[in-house]
């Protein structure tokens, strides 16, 4: 499946973040030796067991909610944030990069599904964090959107929210990064619903069972 997915991907460019949460490391491994190097994890404290003990040129991609208080124990090696859901978060992830020494990158991570479980801000929020909050935080850099889609077999239902994810993702571009050639990134895509996340603008696709089989 790893060889078939990144042909798949190659002609538009699409970055694979394999996602390797509960899986061990001799899974992780596997991939790695065939070539891959971005990894996602959504739990702080697997993700720095996993940082500490795999070859230290993995990228290692935080998809998951947040907390605040565990940004500190990733702030020395996470390679991208996708999951920054508040102003608050994103404050305190400047604040631990600057302690780090190190700058950033992150992605706004947008509610485009209707159920409530969904974590991600709203547009307005992003719009103010973009205007009043962003300009001030010296140690991170926003690259992008991020969004998951509800998870339904109705093909029509997810595509809709894939492409309000982008239109998102094109009037933010517009009205805060027209000159910003690193705001470019629009994570979206899992093992069930990648096609369509392709074909609806997808830069970043973050795929788990369909590499590593079902998790318990
Ligand atoms: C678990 C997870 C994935 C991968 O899910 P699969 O359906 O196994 O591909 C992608 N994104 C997020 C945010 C996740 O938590």
């Amino acid at each position: 499946m790893f060889q078939q997915l990144l042909e798949q991907l190659y002609p538009t460019q699409t970055t694979l973040v394999a996602v390797s949460k509960t899986k061990p490391n001799s899974d992780i491994l596997d991939l790695y030796e065939q070539g891959q190097r971005d990894f996602g994890e959504n739990r702080v404290q697997e993700l720095c067991q996993k940082y500490e003990t795999l070859p230290k040129d993995i990228r290692w991609h935080e998809i998951g909610h947040l907390q605040t208080n565990k940004v500190k124990y990733i702030a020395p090696f996470v390679h991208l944030i996708h999951s920054v859901d508040s102003p608050r978060l994103l404050k305190e992830i400047n604040k631990q990069a600057l302690r780090s020494e190190r700058k950033i990158a992150c992605l706004l991570q947008f509610k485009i599904a209707k159920e409530d479980s969904k974590y991600g801000l709203d547009i307005e929020t992003a719009r103010q964090l973009l205007r009043d909050v962003y300009p001030s935080l010296e140690a991170v850099s926003i690259r992008g959107i991020m969004g998951m889609a509800t998870f339904t077999d109705d093909e029509q239902k997810v595509r809709r929210e894939f492409r309000k994810l982008k239109t998102i993702f094109d009037q933010l571009k517009r009205d805060f990064f027209a000159d910003d050639d690193v705001f470019k990134e629009i994570s979206m895509g899992m093992s069930g619903d990648y096609p369509i996340a392709l074909e609806e603008g997808s830069t970043m696709i973050r795929i788990g069972s369909l590499l590593f089989g079902p998790r318990d």
